[in-house]
């Protein structure tokens, strides 16, 4: 009888000797309990826990798993009513809330710096039949990666990801069983520092505790970590990454967070990637993508230029970024309104876009302008040449986000498009604007036939349900604010 992974199809000789490893491994390390966790849509992992006897059965059968667990908003609550009679019609294989099975990559094994004799397995969902589950977001990178590379091309991405960390004052409100709710209350929290005081090696010191634990728990997890930061807003941080392959990088995005809320949790500390968490004095926070492209045969960054194209000037692409470079930037242009959702997913994330805070407003390109949607960093010969997209929130699902940049990006290099003049005045009242709500930002998405096309319409109608269904409880509320700090401050 052939195991699942076999049916599966993924099961060959290298997962063969990648299961045996890790279960070595793990017997070696005196592990007890191993994590088996998926990245849901809202970039939260979820999972079930197993023992360390049931290791090598799991990573051969895999677990099963409620199906209801990808249609979930951002409360918890089921956005399809699973149970009547052609409700989920459009969604094969999620009729009455049976299981889905979550298969393992032995390869993803980490013993977790937080959790004493604790390992962690990252998985992907697939239906019991052996077919992957097409709304696996991981799966959507994968999808267009594959394109991507049959294009000839591999994306890499470098991540800076601005933060908040609290110190919890009172977990009482969150842990108090006669206040429990759906969702329940935030954790009372105080700040780690008073913020308005950019890069202050003062405020570095006074967070120093909980960055430290930010720093311990990326790197243990083999995270490539490169610089902690103290940001403008009152407890607001920022942690840099290096750059690496797209899969990797968003990997690495979804260990990162989590991770870190988890182990900060256990000292005292609250994180939340939020974009805009619920105080009066805050500074928003962003989530820029640096990107480049290299060629799959070869010859490194193709974004680098040699030299400027002869008589161009400053303001023109061509001065800067090679002729691919230039067609990926203008197709992340033309598509700005329609990706913005992936990037920036929460009804919090839209208060962001607003002039003078160093994020973007406007759908536009610069040269080094931070108020750019897209900052052009490097210049003719200089091998770090990039894009740095600033359309993001942190709280995205990193799988999303990266898949619109190389839909977009490849509409770009199959059309050819060339890009306007870089900005020099990215807040003027003239230039297209990004979506101001999520509302407007699911239209904008619905509205672009390319992005659709190339993300699959299910895709498209599958996020929309979701987002629906948070943006009608938002509206609903009786007070907004309790919304933000309930759905996202305590949660993501
Ligand atoms: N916090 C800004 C944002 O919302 C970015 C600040 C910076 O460039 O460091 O994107
Ligand atoms: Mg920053």
């Amino acid at each position: 009888m052939s195991s699942f992974a076999q049916r599966c199809g993924v099961h060959d000789a290298a997962r063969e000797d990648a299961v045996q490893r890790t279960v070595r491994l793990a017997q070696a390390a005196g592990i007890e309990l191993v994590r088996i966790v998926w990245c849901d849509l809202h970039g939260v992992t979820r999972g079930k826990t197993v023992t360390l006897p049931a290791l090598e059965r799991a990573l051969r059968e895999g677990i099963g798993l409620v199906s209801t667990l990808m249609l979930k908003d951002t409360s918890d609550r089921t956005a399809w009513k699973v149970f009547e009679p052609g409700a989920t019609d459009t969604l094969p294989g999620f009729a009455h809330a049976g299981n889905l099975v979550l298969l393992p990559d032995p390869e993803s094994f980490r013993q977790l710096p937080w959790a004493p004799a604790t390992g962690w397995l990252q998985a992907q969902p697939y239906f019991q039949d052996g077919r992957p589950v097409p709304l696996d977001t991981r799966r959507v990178l994968q999808d267009a990666l594959a394109r991507l590379a049959q294009a000839g091309w591999g994306l890499r991405c470098g991540l800076e990801v601005e933060f908040h960390v609290y110190r919890i004052t009172d977990a009482g409100p969150q842990l108090d069983p006669h206040r429990a709710a759906w969702p329940g209350p935030a954790p009372a929290v105080e700040l780690v520092h008073p913020g308005y005081n950019l890069l202050t090696e003062g405020w570095a010191d006074l967070a120093d505790a909980p960055l430290r634990i930010v720093q311990h728990t990326a790197q243990a997890l083999g995270l490539p970590l490169t610089s902690l930061e103290i940001e403008l807003g009152p407890s607001q941080v920022e942690a840099v990454f290096d750059a690496t392959d797209a899969l990797a990088a968003a990997d690495a995005m979804v260990l990162f967070r989590n991770g870190v809320r988890q182990a900060l949790r256990r000292a005292g500390y609250h994180a939340t990637f939020m974009c805009r968490p619920p105080f009066q004095q805050i500074m928003s926070s962003g989530w820029h993508l640096h990107q480049s492209l290299v060629g799959l045969a070869g010859g490194g960054n193709a974004f680098r230029r040699e030299a400027p194209e002869p008589g161009s000037g400053p303001l023109e692409a061509a001065h800067t970024l090679s002729a691919t470079g230039e067609h990926w930037l203008a197709g992340l242009l033309a598509h700005a309104r329609g990706m913005a959702v992936f990037c920036t997913p929460t009804v919090n994330g839209y208060g962001r876009y607003r002039p003078n805070a160093l994020a973007p407003q406007s759908v536009l390109w610069g040269r080094d302008n931070r108020g750019a949607m897209l900052r052009v960093v490097g210049e003719a010969g200089d091998g770090a040449t990039r894009i740095e997209n600033r359309i993001g929130e942190p709280a995205a699902n990193p799988y999303l986000y990266m898949a619109s940049q190389v839909h977009a990006g490849l509409d770009g290099l199959a059309r050819g498009l060339r890009a306007p003049p870089a900005t020099e005045a990215p807040y003027a009242e003239a230039a297209e604007r990004l979506p101001t709500s999520l509302g407007e930002a699911l239209e904008a998405l619905q509205a672009d036939a390319t992005l659709v096309r190339s993300l699959g319409p299910g895709l498209v109608d599958y996020l929309v349900q979701v987002k629906r269904s948070e943006l009608q409880r938002h509206a609903d509320a009786e007070d907004p604010e309790e919304f933000m700090r309930r759905e996202y401050f305590a949660r993501i």
